[in-house]
């Protein structure tokens, strides 16, 4: 601990600031690596070994937990509003349609890569972005509808490129002094930063991505006003061009609107891979384009994915049911 008279308290001696839209649980990794210790220990230490907190890795980024906030702004110079931003209940209204923290919540196991009760988390990066200064990871790489990134035209990766197992920096280890470890190596060895694509987006991932992160950071789009129900739309619309293929007619059709679709994704939407959603979600974003034209054209008469989905949202459902 040092004694900081600024702010007249002692903080942890090693301090980090979070880098833009980095992720709650990148940043107390970088924190604690830089003190050579695991995150668990970092945030116990202050605490004399009475009733030690346990971290659940599963759910650490959705929402602030109260004793972890009250540790780190104790330890810390930063600022509440500043490690709020951390979490991904931060994006609030701009993927809600009603600014409660149950729908908030409701949104974010929506628009999270996996279903957090049903499976592990995996977490998504691009490996450029990892090479350029510091790296650390981000918030929107987390979010189902991040597939590719618009910096560096790069796909987003969720598993180690040598062993092929899901990538995680979340360091564990509850015994020894960490000497040198590194937020980008993988547990076999490899420095995940060092790996590139050998080829890049295309024209349309981009064009979905960055009208995907206009739609997240402003709330609205040319659609609707209301940011979240595109994205239930887009993931209906995904949905549905696996059931639309299943009868040639409907198959053919979609073909005319998008020549290239190869379709062979059975599981629901919160069991999609990266590589699932890598390929279906621009195709939705392309047949929501040119809105309603090619959606009427393509979609079947009769559609029944609403269950998984609740009510659709009536400037979408109404170009289906007036035909
Ligand atoms: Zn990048
Ligand atoms: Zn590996």
């Amino acid at each position: 601990m040092i004694y900081i008279s600024k702010i007249r308290r002692n903080i942890w001696p090693l301090y980090v600031h979070p880098l833009p839209d980095e992720l709650f649980s990148s940043w107390i990794c970088r924190l604690a690596n830089n003190h050579r210790v695991s995150p668990e220990i970092l945030i116990n230490e202050s605490l004399n070994k009475k009733s030690p907190i346990k971290i659940n890795i599963n759910n650490i980024d959705i929402e602030p937990e109260p004793n972890i906030i009250d540790i780190i702004t104790k330890n810390t110079p930063i600022k509440i509003e500043e490690l709020t931003k951390l979490f991904l209940t931060d994006y609030e209204s701009n993927i809600v349609e009603n600014n409660i923290p149950e729908e908030i919540l409701f949104s974010l196991l929506f628009l999270n890569i996996n279903d957090p009760k049903k499976s592990k988390r995996r977490i998504v990066f691009c490996p450029n972005c990892l090479a350029k200064g510091t790296p650390y990871f981000r918030k929107k790489w987390m979010l189902t509808t991040s597939i590719v990134c618009c910096e560096c035209k790069s796909y987003l990766i969720d598993h180690c490129p040598s062993c092929y197992k899901p990538f995680s920096y979340w360091n564990s280890n509850k015994n020894s002094i960490q000497i040198n470890y590194s937020i980008t190596t993988c547990k076999c060895g490899c420095d995940i930063s060092k790996f590139s694509f050998p080829f890049r987006s295309s024209k349309l991932e981009i064009d979905y991505q960055n009208y995907i992160d206009f739609t997240i950071n402003n709330g609205f789009n040319d659609h609707t006003q209301y940011s979240f129900t595109y994205l239930n739309v887009l993931i209906f619309t995904a949905s549905m061009i696996k059931n639309i293929i299943k009868a040639s007619r409907n198959k053919k059709k979609l073909f005319k609107v998008y020549p290239d679709v190869i379709m062979d994704i059975k599981v629901p939407s919160n069991k999609w891979t990266l590589s699932d959603r890598q390929h279906l979600l621009p195709i939705a974003f392309y047949l929501l384009q040119d809105f309603p034209n090619r959606i009427r054209y393509v979609f079947p008469k009769k559609y029944n994915l609403k269950r998984e989905f609740g009510q659709l949202p009536y400037w979408f459902e109404k170009e289906l049911l007036y035909r």
